[in-house]
């Protein structure tokens, strides 16, 4: 079975958000636990709490459909010292808010060598980053996205999401979530390739470390490594990778999570989703 929502707002409180993904139909979801665009934000209330669980129980949603979203600037990879610290310690608080909230993942985005390392010195600190975090938190797994690749962004080779696992102690603990724009503006072309580009994935990173999807169309062509999501059906990755996508048991039981650009016809883009399962 399929578990398909979006990032929907938390406007108003994470409480907010399992009513959001409600009206669009959805049975997963993703949310920003703090304004993204903030370093510091206040901590969850205990009300908070008690009724962001109660939503989502109420609506049937269970944590591990749930994919929050870490803020936009942290970078787990920054090759200054103080900047890193105060990335991870960012990090840390966006892992303990989702231990509060009872959630199981954790999606972020890599990070960037911003020119002033290598790409693999970049992934060492990323590991690192996440190695400092699991040791002070418990119950919640590091999922990494894949990027496009944009400017000094690492993340958008597959041996790169490797690369960082192999330096993560606690395995069990970190996880993939690939984006399908990214993963085709990146230069995998799962519109024209999709078995050849799954199984590279399989071969290089691992199928188990597969925990969650960004279902994205793609504004953008194959390998120009930009990201720029398009609503599903109206990219250049194009309806039959959608089509293809939903029939195929191996994206089964994890989240995946929209973010089209136009959040008017997410509802729409769930059930025309929905239509093309077996
Ligand atoms: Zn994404
Ligand atoms: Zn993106």
């Amino acid at each position: 079975m399929k578990y398909i929502g979006a990032h929907v707002s938390a406007g108003g409180g994470v409480e907010m958000a399992p009513a959001n993904a409600l009206e669009i139909g959805a049975n997963a979801f993703a949310l920003f636990t703090k304004n993204q665009r903030q370093w510091v934000a206040k901590p969850l209330s205990e009300e908070s709490i008690r009724r962001f669980k109660e939503a989502c129980a109420e609506d049937g949603v269970c944590a591990r459909y749930i994919l929050p979203h870490d803020s936009y600037l942290i970078n787990l990879g920054h090759p200054e010292a103080e900047a890193l610290a105060k990335s991870r310690a960012a990090f840390l608080d966006e892992m303990q808010r989702c231990e509060l909230l009872g959630l199981e993942l954790l999606n972020f985005h890599p990070g960037s060598h911003l020119n002033k390392t290598s790409v693999e010195a970049c992934l060492d600190t990323i590991a690192e980053s996440i190695n400092i975090t699991l040791d002070k938190t418990a119950g919640v797994m590091a999922v990494i996205e894949n990027t496009a690749g944009q400017g000094s962004n690492v993340g958008n080779e597959f041996w790169h999401l490797k690369h960082i696992i192999d330096k993560v102690e606690d395995k069990s603990r970190v996880g993939v979530c690939l984006d399908t724009c990214h993963t085709y503006t990146a230069g995998y072309d799962i519109a024209g390739e999709y078995d050849k580009v799954f199984a590279e994935f399989d071969e290089v990173v691992g199928r188990e470390y597969l925990r969650a999807i960004h279902l994205n169309d793609s504004k953008k062509p194959l390998g120009s490594r930009v990201d720029r999501h398009e609503s599903i059906g109206k990219g250049l990755i194009g309806i039959d990778f959608f089509q293809r996508f939903m029939q195929d048991e191996r994206f089964d039981d994890m989240p995946v999570v929209l973010e089209t650009p136009d959040d008017t016809i997410w509802a729409e883009e769930i059930k025309l989703l929905r239509s093309f399962e077996k």
